[in-house]
C-alpha cells in the first residue's frame, strides 16, 4: 500500500538507480512531489517516464560550487533523504588522496550542504521537516577495503546526533538507516567477492541480504509522522547483522 506522508514536497538525491531511485517511486506514488537529484541526465529521464510529474534536477553533488547553483533556489522542502554516495574500494594501506576526497564530498559534505539549504528553507518557513541520512552498517562493522566508505558512514552516524540535537528545537527530525547488503549496483561490487559475500551472509541470522524495499521501507517510516518521535536515531536494516 501507499503511505500518506501529510507532506508536500521531497528532495531526494539520487533517484538513478537503486535505493534512491525506489524511494523516489514510493513517494510519488504516496502522493508527495518530489525534486529528484542525480549526477546522470539518462536514468532522471527514464524515472520521469516512469513516474510522470516529478521535478528532475541533474548535478554532481561531490562539486559544492554546482551544487549550490542546481539546489540554491530549489524552493520549499518538506522532507530530505540523503542518499547519493560512492564506493571505492582501496586497501587501507594503498587509500589514495583522490579517492579519499571524492569520498568524502559525495558522500559526507553534500550531506551538510544540502541539509543546510533544506532546512533553512524550513526553519525560515516555520514549518516542521524529517531528514533521512542513509548510512550503512559498514558505520559500526569492518569489512576489508572500505577504508573511505566506511570512514564517511561512521561520520554521517555522529553528523545526524548533530544535526538532530541542533534541528531539533525547531521540530526538524533527522535519522539514518543503517543497512547491510543489497543487491544495487553498488551492493554487487561488494558480492563479487565470492568468500566476502558468503561471510557476510552467514554471520546474519536472517541468513540473507536486504532487499531495495526493506531499506525504502525504513526510509518513509522515517519520514512520516509515524515516527515523530525518533530522532537523532538510526534503523538497522541489516537481518541482525550487527547483534552478533
Ligand atoms: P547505487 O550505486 O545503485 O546508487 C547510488 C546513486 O548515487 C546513483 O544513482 C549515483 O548516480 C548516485 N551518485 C553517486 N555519486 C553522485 C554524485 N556525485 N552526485 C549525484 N549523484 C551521485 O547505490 P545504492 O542504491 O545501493 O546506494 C544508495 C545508498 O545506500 C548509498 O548511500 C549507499 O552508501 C547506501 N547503502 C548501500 C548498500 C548496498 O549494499 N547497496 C548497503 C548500505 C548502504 P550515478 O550513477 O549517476 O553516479
Amino acid at each position: 500500500g501507499t503511505v500518506d506522508l501529510g507532506y508536500r514536497r521531497s528532495l531526494c538525491p539520487p533517484p538513478s538507480t537503486g535505493i534512491g531511485r525506489d524511494t523516489v517511486k514510493a513517494l510519488r506514488d504516496s502522493g508527495a512531489q518530489v525534486v529528484a537529484v542525480s549526477r546522470t541526465k539518462e536514468d532522471l529521464v527514464s524515472l520521469s517516464k516512469e513516474r510522470p510529474g516529478i521535478e528532475p534536477v541533474c548535478v554532481d553533488l561531490g562539486d559544492w560550487e554546482a551544487t549550490e547553483r542546481a539546489l540554491g533556489n530549489i524552493g520549499p522542502i518538506d522532507l530530505l533523504v540523503n542518499n547519493a554516495a560512492v564506493l571505492l574500494e582501496q586497501p587501507f594501506l594503498e587509500v589514495s588522496k583522490e579517492a579519499f576526497d571524492r569520498t568524502i564530498n559525495v558522500n559526507l559534505r553534500s550531506v551538510i550542504q544540502v541539509s543546510q539549504m533544506v532546512a533553512k528553507g524550513m526553519i525560515a518557513r516555520g514549518v516542521p521537516g524529517s531528514i533521512v541520512n542513509v548510512s550503512s552498517i559498514v558505520s559500526r562493522a569492518a569489512i576489508f577495503c572500505l577504508t573511505s566508505y566506511s570512514s564517511t558512514k561512521g561520520a554521517m552516524d555522529m553528523l545526524t546526533k548533530i544535526m538532530a540535537l541542533e534541528l531539533g528545537p525547531h521540530k526538524i527530525r533527522v535519522n539514518t538507516v543503517n543497512p547491510t547488503v543489497v543487491l544495487t549496483h553498488m551492493g554487487r561490487r561488494v558480492t563479487n567477492h565470492t568468500e566476502l559475500a558468503k561471510y557476510l551472509k552467514e554471520r546474519t541470522p536472517l541468513n540473507k541480504f536486504a532487499e531495495v524495499e526493506d531499506v525504502v521501507n525504513s526510509i518513509l517510516f522515517l519520514l512520516s509522522d509515524k515516527s515523530a518521535m525518533t530522532n537523532g536515531s538510526g534503523i538497522l536494516v541489516d537481518g541482525g547483522y550487527l547483534a552478533c
